[in-house]
């Protein structure tokens, strides 16, 4: 069930890929700019190709998962993807136009505009864990901006990849936008074409050899990557609501989401409450877990044995295993898990989970929390309950995350008008929305000189016209 699944041929591929590369730079540089309208017709057959093969999309990402549940596929991957192509069609006729820019007095009556204009041919690598939405979201800001795509799925889900290719393949002419599949040498050479732009979503350790790989050909890089994403509980936030929502982004896709709920600070005192309503909350969502069609498996064996191994280290280090419901590993499954009483040693507190594991710490004053997280590497979200605005307005001063989410986890990747992008290990650059586009844009500064302007005094022979003029610049 969970054995990795290749039906890709290498060499194959990277032939598709040199051929596909060398002509969508030719097809850019025949239509470099193209119209608002050109670039709307695209998205609306982008949108129709994702509705009309929605159902081998999301049976393809379940078979490559061992079980993705349908409603999961649906609501986290194809709905974020049709809003966001809704959100660029509807926008893009205003992103796509100059906009003025000031002029200071010593260069007027000239104007200054930026001029957004597409960069070319982008390439776009894709995790296993959302294929279709990490898929679309880049495509739709690269095509919105006016490029040409590549995407390279990933070899953990080798049946999505091939179900993607062939559904854009029935819309788009592969000179504008194509898939390629196979294993990591095929993403090794992707990562070192001259693209236009490239745009990485994956681990922290793989976005470094990206940005190598890039920098050879000096390619500007989106690295949308991962990390430990911290959540905290104020004492005066109600402790169930809190585990419920805290447990919705954990259990979504099993843990297997890059904004999850890494571990939670519960205050003091509260750890008891937050175990019971964790426990009821599972229960109520989960009722027979393993054969429940509602909850999703761990990707692969390799990743089943990574988190299982991670619970028996925090075990044999002192931790408190706490299962939220029965599973057969069997399934693939890896039922919800509380891990108490962890520590620094453990491999739970120091590595990315990615899996439905959920670590609880707990703190007495709230600095405690703050200086714990300001201690670890910068994280791609950060989630406070509380509704005190003071205090969340101290939360987000003293805190640098990629995105926050205040009384809700997750939730924040789904706001087509919000930037998301990490900061320092868990990425750079941002994208959806108006970042996208210009993500994918060239935003070209453009000085326009008037017919009659004073720039000639500024010109040699310097004399004393300058000198005087000097006196007045150099204030
Ligand atoms: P990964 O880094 O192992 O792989 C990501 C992609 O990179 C795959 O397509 C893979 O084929 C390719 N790849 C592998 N080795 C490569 C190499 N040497 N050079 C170039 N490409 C290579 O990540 P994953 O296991 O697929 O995904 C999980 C990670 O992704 C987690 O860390 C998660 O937090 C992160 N993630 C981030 C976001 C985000 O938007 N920030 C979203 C989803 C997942």
């Amino acid at each position: 069930m969970h054995a990795v699944f290749e039906p890709h041929d290498n060499q194959a591929e990277l032939a598709r890929l040199a051929s596909l590369f060398q002509a969508q730079r030719a097809a850019f540089a025949a239509a470099p700019f193209p119209s608002a309208a050109q670039r709307r017709a695209q998205l609306s057959r982008l949108k129709q190709t994702l509705l009309k093969h929605q159902d081998s999309l999301c049976a393809a990402i379940s078979a490559d998962f061992g079980h993705r549940s349908r409603h999961e596929s649906q609501l986290l991957e194809l709905f974020p993807s049709l809003a966001g192509i809704q959100h660029a069609s509807s926008k893009l006729a205003r992103w796509m136009k100059p906009r003025r820019r000031g002029v200071s007095i010593w260069f007027m009556p000239a104007s200054n505009t930026v001029v957004p204009q597409p960069l070319g041919v982008v390439g776009i690598i894709v995790p296993w864990n959302y294929p279709l939405f990490l898929a679309i979201g880049p495509l739709t800001a690269a095509l919105a901006a006016g490029n040409r795509a590549i995407i390279k799925v990933s070899e953990f889900t080798p049946r999505f990849g091939e179900a993607l290719r062939l559904a854009l393949a029935e819309s788009f002419d592969e000179s504008e936008v194509a898939v390629v599949n196979g294993g990591v040498p095929v993403a090794q050479a992707f990562s070192g074409y001259a693209w236009d732009h490239l745009l990485f979503t994956g681990s922290t350790s793989v976005g470094k050899q990206v940005m190598r790989a890039a920098a050879e050909n000096l390619t500007p890089v989106t690295l949308e990557l991962g990390g430990k994403s911290p959540t905290i509980v104020h004492g005066d936030f109600p402790i169930a609501t809190a585990a419920e929502r805290i447990l919705h982004g954990k259990c979504l896709n099993a843990g297997q989401t890059c904004v999850a709920p890494d571990y939670v600070f519960i205050p003091e005192g509260q750890q008891a409450a937050f175990i019971e309503a964790a426990r009821a909350t599972v229960a109520r969502w989960y009722p027979n877990l393993a054969a429940n069609p509602d909850y999703s498996a761990v990707v692969n064996g390799r990743h089943l044995s990574r988190l299982q191994a991670y619970l028996q280290d925090a075990q044999e280090k002192g931790a408190q295993i706490v299962p939220l419901a029965d599973a057969d590993p069997a399934s693939g499954k890896l039922a919800p898990t509380l891990v108490l009483g962890v520590n620094e040693t453990m491999s739970v507190m120091q590595d990315e989970i990615f899996g439905p594991i959920l670590p609880v710490l707990s703190y007495r004053d709230l600095d405690e929390a703050i200086d714990y997280v300001n201690a670890h590497p910068r994280p791609l979200a950060l989630y406070y309950f509380d509704y005190d605005n003071a205090r969340i307005g101290r939360m987000l001063a003293a805190t640098t995350s990629g995105g926050v989410g205040i009384n809700e986890t997750v939730m924040h990747v789904g706001q087509d008008d919000l930037p998301f992008g990490g900061v320092g290990p868990s990425g750079m650059g941002h994208y959806h929305g108006h970042e996208g586009f210009e993500t994918f844009s060239k935003m070209k500064p453009v000085f326009a000189q008037s017919r009659l302007n004073g720039l000639w005094m500024m010109r040699p022979p310097y004399g004393p016209r300058v000198e005087r003029l000097l006196k007045f610049m150099l204030r």
